[in-house]
């Protein structure tokens, strides 16, 4: 006895198929039997609205009575969905006898085929079974497939169906449809002009935010771009967490760049997404955390305009974000914090462009990014230009994924510091000591001199 089973997809077109029972699990079997027009009859005592008003319709044939054993005569398929096993049991034990396919709804031992989990796009189907071990995780697959193939896949199967058609009836040699068929289905289809335009065109840059990097804190858009590129251009700071995602067939291009060696121009990278979205592939320009925070967006965006190729900006979380997520601080605390400054202390070349004397601001949350090397330059300019030494802050390191540090400190004890673990930011201001809310408190009430405008 062998239960492996037999994959097959059946036309029912005109077949008879026969629905004991009318309840609402057996509403969704026949829906799915009317779809491919079976001639679907139901036996059941009573029905849901809905399959009465089908039977209204027409649209199927229900007799309201109980199953009687000639209802199977002339049937190709029984689907029995009522809640009496005795009564499946004889449908199935007859089916048998008489060579009808029969599904017992959750009862696989009276069952000669199953429903699998579908994802349907058109003409394409795609189906999934566990062999009834696990549905719960053929429905997880389908989830991801569902992401996987969007809509767009239907008109892209239409598509290349006509071509096919065409080329059968020109003449052209098996090799040469075969050829080109290939290359069709290597273009993909472009998820955002389902339908309409013409996927084998002109590609597209696709600015993604990789986020800070836990995978689980990509967009939905972010992750079905990187399952359904061609080509895609990362960062250093990128996570090997979501580097993992990128699909099979994408051309993965380390783009990342370090302070002090340049290994990769940006006029390399200019030229690499125009090359790539000129050769119709769809791009995806990976950086870390949001894309037009701290990257070179602002210069690539201006290079894919001159070169009149169109693109698209995906957003992410921000590391800002994710380190206040991290230490649980309420960058904007009402009572703390009336304006959030997000600043670089990047500085491969000459001193900090900052303005340190509007930044040094008691009533200001800094989130500086690429703090890098310099957190006692960084925590000596804030002091000279008059934050208090006390003022606490908050170092995250590695923020969101299972690398993880935080540290709370103060700007005094900042210059002693040993270098956290790269990439790191570095949060400044009241709203980072650990009992902010209490201090908030407590320090409106003593009337300390604060803008107290600022803390409407
Ligand atoms: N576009 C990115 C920032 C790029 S600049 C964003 O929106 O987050 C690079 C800096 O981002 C790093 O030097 C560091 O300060 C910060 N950074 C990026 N990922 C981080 C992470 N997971 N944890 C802490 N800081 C991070």
């Amino acid at each position: 006895m062998s239960d492996e089973l037999f994959a097959a997809f059946l036309k029912l077109d005109g077949r008879r198929c026969l629905v004991v029972g009318a309840g609402r699990i057996a509403e969704s079997k026949i829906e799915s039997l009317v779809r491919c027009g079976a001639d679907v009859r139901v036996v059941a005592p009573e029905a849901t609205e809905a399959v009465q008003e089908a039977a209204r319709e027409g649209k199927i044939v229900w007799e309201q009575r109980a199953f009687k054993p000639s209802d199977l005569t002339g049937v190709f398929l029984v689907v029995a969905a009522t809640s009496s096993r005795e009564l499946h049991e004889a449908i199935f034990a007859q089916a048998r006898r008489e060579g009808i396919l029969c599904n017992a709804v959750d009862e696989p031992e009276r069952c000669d085929f199953y429903y699998p989990a579908v994802v349907r796009r058109g003409p394409l189907q795609i189906a999934v079974s566990t062999s009834g071990r696990a549905p719960v995780l053929a429905a997880h697959i389908r989830k991801q497939l569902e992401e996987q193939f969007g809509p767009e896949y239907g008109p892209f199967t239409e598509k290349i169906g006509r071509v096919r058609n065409e080329m059968m009836a020109d003449g052209a040699s098996p090799q040469e449809r075969l050829a080109r068929l290939q290359e069709l289905c290597a273009g993909r289809p472009s998820g955002d002009t389902a339908g309409g335009a013409d996927e084998t065109a002109a590609g597209k840059v696709y600015f993604v935010g990789a986020g800070p990097g836990d995978p689980e804190l990509l967009t939905r858009k972010a992750w079905r771009l990187l399952q359904s590129a061609d080509a895609v251009l990362h960062d250093a700071l990128v996570s090997p967490e979501i580097l993992q995602l990128i699909g099979a067939q994408a051309k993965i291009i380390d783009a990342g760049k370090r302070c002090g060696s340049h290994s990769v121009t940006q006029e390399h990278i200019h030229e690499q997404l125009i090359a790539h979205a000129r050769a119709g592939r769809k791009v995806v320009r990976l950086q870390g955390g949001d894309p037009l925070v701290f990257g070179r967006a602002g210069e690539e965006m201006a290079a894919l305009r001159d070169a009149s190729i169109e693109f698209e900006v995906v957003p992410g979380v921000t590391s800002a974000s994710a380190a206040a997520a991290a230490a649980q601080i309420s960058l904007t605390n009402r009572k703390l914090a009336s304006k959030l400054i997000f600043l670089s202390a990047h500085r491969c070349k000459g001193d900090f462009a900052a303005d340190w004397a509007s930044l040094a601001r008691r009533d200001a949350t800094l989130a500086i990014y690429m703090p890098g090397r310099h957190y006692a330059d960084i925590a000596r300019k804030l002091v000279q230009a008059g934050l208090p030494a006390e003022t606490p802050c908050v170092i995250v390191s590695q923020a969101s994924t299972p690398r993880q540090l935080i540290l709370r400190l103060d700007l005094a004890s900042l210059p002693e510091l040993p270098e956290p673990p790269a990439p790191a930011l570095l949060l400044v201001g009241e709203v980072t000591r650990a009992e902010a809310v209490e201090a908030a408190t407590a320090w409106g009430a003593g009337g300390e001199t604060v803008e107290k405008e600022a803390f409407r």
